[in-house]
């Protein structure tokens, strides 16, 4: 008898088809607001269009920032972080260089009322977007059309946060192709490369590795793991976008939870052995990941760190940190934070 198989034979082995996993996962759970703030109005949903003959249409060039809004235990609530949000957004203009007039306090009018003319009083997530409206090629610098969106949204228990992702075999952008530490709109097509590769194979989202190799991050957040007690995020030269949550959280790390930090190069073969793992960011906040390629983060369940993370993240946000109370910004002015 022979010891070799036939090609037939290898080809009738049946190999089960994991199953695609669903496109919204809890924490993408957010609803739509009645008006959207268009270029110093509220216009309803409908009216809120640009044409398809902006560049920003046709070459996805645009700029934008996420931020949330958080529902505090006094009634009030807050902007997290709004000022660091405007700081990145002129970073993209910059590099991008797309001609913008709005200041700073125009910005911060945008998102305002996108929260309180739409009456949302617990928790929300807000776009402000500037999109290049000029008709042309992709030079254009304007003029362009300042929006702003904020969708209600439920706050999701860290428990029910759990991902199961893949190392991509798309990579990360390199710097020296287009800059991945700002936030274009264009950006976002190589996140959707690595997320519709995981959802087809069965994983809910994916982690990039740098042209060289090395982890980069998620499709819409940075990466963070635990290894020997020792919180470890990518540098910010991994190409990955300069995150206000990776930012915040190194800070509470260090000041409130009393970890160490490293900011390091991260090996792909660190994913397989790490103790806990989390990607991070504005709308992800935190969330757990629980297996890389199959093999299980620590035990497979969400570690003491990053429940201890977690625990300092939502202290702040809910404004119950009051020494860091200088990063919300109050959205109502008839109640006190
Ligand atoms: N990386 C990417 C690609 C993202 O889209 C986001 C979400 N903005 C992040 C990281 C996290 O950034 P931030 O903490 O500033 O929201």
């Amino acid at each position: 008898m022979s010891n070799t198989i036939s090609a037939d034979e290898v080809g009738s082995i049946e190999r089960p088809v994991p199953k695609p996993r669903p496109h919204t996962r809890p924490t993408d759970s957010i609803a739509n607001p009645e008006w959207i703030y268009v270029d110093g109005s509220m216009v309803a949903r409908a009216a809120a269009t640009i044409h398809v003959s902006s560049v920003a249409a046709r070459y996805g060039t645009s700029v934008f920032e996420g931020m949330c809004v958080y529902g505090g235990e006094s009634g009030q609530s807050f902007v997290f972080r709004a000022k660091e949000h405007l700081t990145r957004l002129r970073q993209s203009l910059r590099i991008m260089e797309i001609d913008c007039d709005y200041s700073d306090a125009d910005f911060m009018d945008a998102i305002l009322r996108s929260v309180r003319e739409n009456q949302i009083r617990g928790d929300a997530h807000v776009r402000l977007s500037v999109f290049v409206i000029g008709e042309g090629l992709s030079e254009c610098r304007g003029p362009i059309s300042l929006v702003c969106v904020a969708h209600p949204r439920p706050a999701t228990p860290i428990d029910q946060r759990g991902s199961h992702i893949n190392v991509s075999t798309w990579r990360r952008v390199d710097n020296s192709i287009m800059p991945m530490r700002i936030k274009a709109g264009a950006n976002y097509q190589n996140s959707r490369f690595g997320t519709m590769e995981a959802r087809r194979n069965g994983y809910d989202e994916a982690i990039f590795l740098t042209t060289a190799g090395k982890v980069s991050e998620g499709g819409h957040s940075c990466f963070a793991m635990v290894r020997n007690g020792v919180l470890i995020t990518p540098p910010v030269t991994a190409s990955i976008l300069e995150s206000v949550t990776r930012s915040t959280l190194l800070e509470l790390a260090a000041d409130d939870v009393d970890l160490r930090v490293q900011e390091r190069e991260v090996d792909r073969s660190e994913l397989y052995i790490a103790d806990e793992a989390f990607f991070c960011g504005s709308r992800k906040e935190i969330c757990p990941v629980l297996s890389v390629d199959r093999f299980p983060v620590g035990d497979g369940r969400v570690g003491p760190i990053t429940r201890r993370l977690w625990d300092a993240y939502q202290a702040v946000i809910r404004g119950r940190n009051k020494t860091r109370a200088g990063w919300l910004t109050p959205v109502w002015q008839d109640s006190k934070p």
